[in-house]
């Protein structure tokens, strides 16, 4: 199999833009896909921002910046990135969505394309079922936020993942600077299985008054040598998917220990859904 020398990412937001990005600085011709009025022109301005302030701290030269950027071109059609030879989807976290997305990625790509998904928390073989006699090219490829900045991508294979796929698949994280690590497909695979229910540990440390959110975080922060605490670290997720995350566990686990703290409800409940709504655990409208 020839090396990959196009990439299509389909979904402009957060996660997309990183990848995209990332995929450029590796020499790789990207093609970034979105359907939403707007969220082209907003990767776009990542983009130049990224790369300039790269410059501005001498990390790279105004001709590389230069380079990277004409590496990367912007579609609201995904038609136009037919000749992309893989595609990774990093659209919005909803199944009957991604879904949706793969079957025309199915149609849209050519017959040796990977088709991986950056999904957190949805069965890689659930989305795999999108694309019938595909399944085989169907893959996890799991990037952590911000995407330029993370070394981890967790690679996940679903039940008819071919060993192609998954070889391939950890190639390409490595050519994109990343540090690739397998993991099969169970509900939150291994990064979320296990920080999602330390965090809701913390918010029934904070309900039942073991200490003070800032000293839980302080306490996980400098005796655990993490570099956020669990309380801090909810809030820059989004509470709402922190809740998500916990349910998709406590769904396909059946177990009672997965179930979302009850203080973790109420604030999603609530609306304080922590950075994006200006106040989480924490208010972020003070200084
Ligand atoms: P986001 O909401 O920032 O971006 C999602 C993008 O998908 C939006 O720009 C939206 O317009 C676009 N989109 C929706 N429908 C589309 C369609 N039919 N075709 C093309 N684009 C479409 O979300 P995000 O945080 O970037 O997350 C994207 C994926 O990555 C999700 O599956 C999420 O679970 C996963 N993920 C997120 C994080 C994180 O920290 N944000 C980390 C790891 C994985």
């Amino acid at each position: 199999m020839s090396e990959v020398k196009s990439i299509a990412v389909i979904g402009a937001g957060i996660m997309g833009s990183g990848i995209t990005y990332t995929a450029a600085l590796a020499g790789i011709r990207a093609y970034l896909i979105d359907v939403v009025p707007g969220q082209l022109e907003k990767a776009q301005k990542y983009h130049a921002k990224t790369l300039g302030r790269a410059v501005e701290k001498q990390k790279m030269t105004q001709e590389q910046a230069d380079a990277a950027q004409a590496l990367i071109t912007y579609h609201s059609d995904m038609a136009e990135a037919k000749d992309a030879d893989w595609a990774v989807e990093a659209a919005t976290e909803n199944v009957e969505l991604k879904k949706q997305i793969y079957a025309q990625m199915k149609e849209t790509f050519g017959p040796d394309v990977v088709l991986a998904t950056n999904t957190s928390s949805i069965s890689i073989t659930d989305i795999a079922t999108a694309v019938g006699d595909a399944a085989d090219r169907v893959i996890g490829m799991h990037f952590f936020n911000p995407v330029p900045v993370m070394k981890l991508v967790e690679v996940i294979k679903g039940l008819s993942t071919s060993e192609e796929t998954t070889k391939r698949t950890l190639e390409l994280a490595e050519r994109m600077g990343k540090s690739p690590v397998p993991a099969n497909d169970r509900a939150g695979f291994v990064a979320n299985r296990i920080l999602m229910p330390m965090i809701n540990e913390a918010f029934y440390a904070w309900m039942e008054g073991v200490a003070e959110p800032e000293h839980i975080d302080q306490i996980m922060m400098l005796g655990m040598a993490h570099p956020m605490g669990p309380l801090r670290l909810a809030d820059l997720i989004g509470l709402d998917v922190c809740h998500h995350i916990m349910m998709v566990l406590y769904d396909e686990l059946g177990h009672d220990k997965y179930f979302p703290c009850p203080l973790l409800r109420q604030l999603v409940t609530a609306g304080r859904l922590g950075n994006k709504t200006g106040i989480g655990v924490y208010d972020y409208s003070k200084k």
